[in-house]
């Protein structure tokens, strides 16, 4: 009687262990499928992190505020990514920034560069806080002195990166894919119409695509990649204004004077964002190199110091600038 005992509680654990265990596989395993009407969804991705394979085609659920008022769901990823860098990075850096904060910024670089969010500067460069001087706008674009005041943003920035900051580098970096070089492209072949800000702001983009249109597809030796063809008119045009960009940073005086004496070089940079590829311009040749891992410094595309100096009846500015 007691062996028959045994064998019935043995046999009622057994039942109780497979019912759990198939519970537990259906609760993995079998997780409700999306029907034929619903097409599958990406999973909810965390902000920020994992940034990598960032599928986030789908809003994140909308927050509330303390307030009880409701957030945009845009606010509510990019609060939940602040969150997530008080949690994990603030604790790590704090010690640095506070050291930033008692001494002041000394950053050597003014980086200039497009809106578009998927060039991340400190990405691409390897820096952290306190190391570039940053200006970003749509296209990558340097009004030249002169502009009207509107446009006195980017003038100050440099006004007071090259004057008051004192950078010894400025670069300007355009991208592949930028949506500014396809408006400006598109916007030769439209007929005028109403002068919103965008259109306005893109005037300062013209003058590179005068000088597309002048050289012609084929470059005619000005512009150029060295590894490969340049791919269309918009990477044509992307290189291409970063050269023009350059001659209008190069006319403000502040930055033609500091060039002349010797304390400023400026930069040519394009970033393809689908390679993952940096390219820079090659001093006096119009070519674009590609980056490599083993590579250093990049080439100074204004170089300073005697080559550079003034001439009596020449601007140090011009001068330097055939370099370009
Ligand atoms: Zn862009």
């Amino acid at each position: 009687m007691l062996k028959l005992l045994d064998q019935i509680a043995v046999a009622g654990i057994a039942v109780i262990v497979i019912a759990l265990a198939t519970y537990i596989s259906r609760r993995r395993f079998n997780r409700p499928q999306p029907s034929a009407a619903e097409p599958a969804r990406p999973p909810a991705c965390r902000p920020w992190t994992p940034w990598r394979n960032h599928h986030c085609t789908r809003p994140a659920p909308a927050t509330r505020d303390r307030g009880g008022h409701g957030r945009g769901d845009g606010a509510g990823q990019l609060l939940g990514g602040v969150s997530a860098f008080q949690r994990n990075t603030a604790p790590l850096v704090r010690d640095e920034l506070a050291r930033l904060a008692r001494e002041g910024q000394r950053p050597t670089q003014l980086f200039l560069t497009c809106a578009d969010s998927r060039l991340v500067t400190s990405m691409i460069t390897s820096s952290g806080p306190g190391d570039l001087f940053t200006v970003r706008n749509v296209g990558n674009l340097v009004p030249p002195p002169g502009a009207d005041s509107a446009c006195d943003s980017v003038g100050a920035a440099i006004e007071y990166a090259v004057d008051v900051l004192r950078v010894d580098s400025i670069t300007v970096c355009g991208h592949s894919g930028c949506g500014a070089m396809q408006a400006l492209l598109g916007s030769s072949a439209a007929p005028p119409g109403a002068q919103t800000p965008l259109a306005r702001w893109l005037r300062h983009g013209r003058p590179g695509l005068a000088r597309m249109e002048r050289i012609g597809r084929l470059g005619r030796g000005e512009v150029a990649l060295a590894d490969r063809p340049v791919a269309d008119d918009v990477e044509r045009l992307a290189l291409i204004n970063v050269m023009q960009q350059l001659e209008h940073l190069m006319a403000h005086a502040c930055v033609a004077r500091r060039v002349a004496e010797g304390g400023l070089v400026l930069h040519g940079m394009y970033f393809h964002v689908a390679e993952a590829q940096a390219y820079v311009l090659e001093a006096g040749s119009g070519r674009f190199l590609a980056i490599r891992p083993e590579d250093g410094a990049p080439v100074a595309v204004c170089t300073s110091g005697p080559a550079a100096a003034p001439e009596p009846g020449k601007g140090g500015a011009a001068e330097a600038l055939e370099a370009i």
